[in-house]
């Protein structure tokens, strides 16, 4: 989620024009996954965010946040090619019907869906015979497609492709329903994504909270894409829409937060050590 050239273009212009100057204009973007692993980082246990740390300075990252965009950014980083075509398939899934039941011999061939990128990233990070350089790989797809699984669309419609292909408009701005689910809404809180995450963390539950398997996660936020109203009878997104929105977004985030949170603690904690 969160990646949109069309959003992109329009931060860019939006920044030109007041005057704002980024170096890195995605970094507006993406906040929603920035937000998800912040809250996560701050709720994990101190050993497994410990080994988390240890993990992300083998490359001189310091946070779970700064990392939370890399599966993304390495589409665009020819020294990655490979891992990113692999991995291209795990960002998301779709379902055919509005049944929302996750067929792996259907909806996900060969675990080449954000199920299987889940599944197959936590066992490579929960293995710690693996090397260093693989687990600390894994943490960032892991933190990643858990943010992604998360955002209703990633789990959507086969016939819109997530609503990368139901066009809408903010004012005279066009986007899709996908962007307005990666970044809009999020966005129309109009505060900084660390304050976001202090928000959620203050919101967040107890362990009963984070059930689930990833599956089940996909299934739920196609069940979001069926429910209620949030594909609008028109193409123009206003604000009501983003505030009638928002508290389905803010929960989505959390619970990714929560899930993560646990995911990373069975994963990265110590191991007794056997034999
Ligand atoms: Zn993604």
């Amino acid at each position: 989620m969160f990646r949109n050239p069309v959003f992109i273009a329009w931060v860019v212009s939006i920044a030109a024009a007041t005057g704002l100057a980024s170096t890195d204009v995605r970094a507006w973007g993406p906040d929603g996954h920035r937000i998800v692993a912040e809250v996560a980082q701050r709720r994990m246990s101190e050993p497994a965010r410990m080994e988390a740390l240890r993990l992300l300075a083998l490359d001189g990252e310091t946070s779970l946040a700064d990392v939370s965009n890399w599966a993304d950014a390495i589409r665009d980083q020819p020294s990655h090619a490979a891992l990113a075509g692999l991995t291209r398939p795990m960002h998301y899934m779709r379902f055919a019907d509005a049944s929302c039941r996750f067929e792996p011999t259907t909806t996900c061939v060969d675990g080449a869906c954000i199920v299987g990128g889940i599944e197959r990233y936590t066992a490579i990070l929960a293995d710690h015979s693996r090397s260093d350089a693989d687990r600390a790989e894994a943490l960032r797809f892991v933190v990643h497609f858990i943010g992604d699984v998360h955002q209703p669309l990633h789990a959507g419609y086969r016939r819109d492709r997530g609503g990368f292909s139901h066009a809408v408009k903010i004012g005279e701005r066009e986007t899709s329903m996908h962007g307005i689910w990666d970044y809009d809404i999020v966005g129309s809180r109009g505060i900084d994504w660390r304050d976001y995450a202090t928000e959620l963390v203050a919101r967040a539950a107890g362990p009963e909270a984070v059930a689930g398997t990833p599956a089940e996660w996909a299934q739920e936020s196609c069940r979001v894409t069926r429910d209620g109203d949030i594909y609008p009878p028109t193409e123009r997104i206003d604000a009501d829409y983003m505030t009638r929105m928002r508290p389905i977004v803010e929960r989505r985030m959390l619970d990714a937060a929560q899930r993560l949170t646990r995911v990373l603690d069975a994963a990265l904690a110590p191991r007794a050590r056997s034999g």
